[in-house]
């Protein structure tokens, strides 16, 4: 939770970034709420003294026989104790009502987040790789899927409703074959792997800023305080909640996970093939450190500099994007999309995006570490996708995909692929 002093101190700001956040939240309102809050325990504790005070003269009163005075002082005090039970149960109300106003409170934004309202106005960073110029007409994924026999949306739908598939033969063995790479690429990188809950408590979901502004998006197992969650983040930062821990190193996790999103407010978008579906599985790098801005950012180049290294590997041509205020979630201090190119869209869309939070998980999660001083901090934390999946098999297929409709398997992957270098349609 950030603090309130810090909030009261950068009122306008705040505000401002809620707004652009697209958040809705009235810093007036909330601070007008903490006012009241405060007031009403000054007033509870005022009560409560002059109720001691009184109590203590009843004992004396009664000592000297004065039974009228002693009478009169208790009624007071049943007046006393009226009004405190009133203010109390209104100073209960104050505080459920901030906390939940609290919750609403965005992360600042980095000096250098672009200003805008949609990812229409995230900016372009760089562009690595060129989109393939083919003299054949290309197929899309779902084509080249069912070419091949890589997957079944139709039945996929059948037995779990829209935004559902299976894969199929090879199409399985490129969907893990690509999350395997992104995992040894980041063993290679000293990152701890683990393998993490999915059905997490309300709690986790709160502390790592899912909820309550993503609730809609997240499926609630039914009869338990538990979700399916949405992405390993959650459980990878919840690991270390409520704990203080060794900092002097930054603490680098990996997850390979599936993901569970309700995708509610997408109906009718992206509803072609693989690209929005509700089951996904993502390998997910999260980072914690010190609270170093300099540290912090160094490590949103490394994170993402890692899913850049694993696209290189894949041969995509990707694009990097400075995501601005209205594309940020409000967690988030600094954030970069990546964007790799689908053949099928003539475009490029959107297969990682890489975070950086500094305190704002960890202050809900309460993480903290000792600094040099010995004096207790909350960390900062970061997060990028090292790979999704089946998102990433779009660009895979597409765009290596050859005009007598095999398809080259980039080099990196052929040892997870039985050694192949090429899919080859099946007779
Ligand atoms: P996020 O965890 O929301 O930052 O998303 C990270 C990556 O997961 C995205 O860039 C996509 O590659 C993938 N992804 C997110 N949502 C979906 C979805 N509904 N269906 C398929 N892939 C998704």
């Amino acid at each position: 939770m950030l603090d309130m002093k810090w909030i009261r101190q950068n009122k306008n700001a705040v505000q401002k970034i809620a707004d652009w956040k697209g958040i809705t939240l009235s810093l007036d309102h909330l601070l007008a709420v903490d006012d009241r809050r405060k007031n009403l325990q000054q007033d509870a504790e005022q009560l409560r003294q002059e109720r001691n005070t009184r109590s203590k003269a009843i004992g004396q009163l009664v000592a000297q026989s004065d039974s009228e005075g002693a009478r009169q002082i208790k009624r007071h005090v049943r007046e006393i104790n009226e009004k405190l039970a009133k203010i109390d149960r209104e100073l209960a109300e104050a505080q459920q009502e901030l906390e939940q106003l609290m919750l609403l409170v965005p992360n600042a934004v980095s000096p250098d987040t672009p200003y805008g309202r949609s990812d229409a106005d995230n900016v372009l960073l760089r562009q690595i790789g060129q989109p393939r110029e083919a003299d054949f007409p290309l197929q899309d994924h779902v084509e080249l899927g069912k070419l091949h026999d890589l997957m079944d949306i139709p039945r996929g739908v059948k037995t779990a409703g829209s935004r559902n598939y299976y894969l199929k033969g090879a199409g399985v063995l490129l969907h893990r074959a690509v999350q395997q790479l992104a995992l040894d690429l980041l063993v290679s990188k000293s990152y701890t792997l683990l393998e993490v809950p999915l059905m997490v408590r309300t709690d986790a979901m709160y502390h790592t800023a899912y909820f309550p502004l993503g609730q809609d998006q997240t499926y609630r197992l039914a009869g338990s305080d538990n979700w399916l969650a949405g992405t390993s983040e959650v459980p990878l930062i919840a690991y270390y909640s409520n704990e203080i821990i060794d900092l002097r190193e930054p603490v680098k996790l990996a997850a390979a996970s599936t993901c569970f999103r309700s995708e509610v407010g997408s109906a009718g978008k992206d509803v072609h093939g693989l690209y929005r579906v509700h089951q996904f599985a993502k390998v997910e790098q999260v980072v914690l450190c010190e609270a170093d801005p300099a540290l912090s950012d160094q490590l949103l180049q490394e994170i993402t500099a890692n899913a850049e290294e694993l696209l290189q590997l894949l041969e995509l041509p990707y694009q990097v994007m400075a995501v601005c205020t209205g594309d940020m979630s409000q967690k988030t201090y600094k954030q970069f999309d990546i964007e790799t190119w689908m053949p099928s869209r003539q475009a490029y869309g959107e297969t990682h995006s890489s975070s950086s939070l500094h305190d704002f998980q960890a202050r809900r999660s309460n993480i903290r570490y000792r600094d040099e001083s010995g004096k207790l901090r909350y960390c900062y934390t970061l997060n990028n996708t090292a790979v999704a999946s089946p998102r990433i098999l779009i660009p895979v297929l597409e765009n290596h995909q050859q005009e007598d409709g095999s398809i080259r398997i980039p080099e990196a992957l052929q040892p997870y692929m039985e050694g192949r270098e090429f899919l080859v349609p099946p007779q």
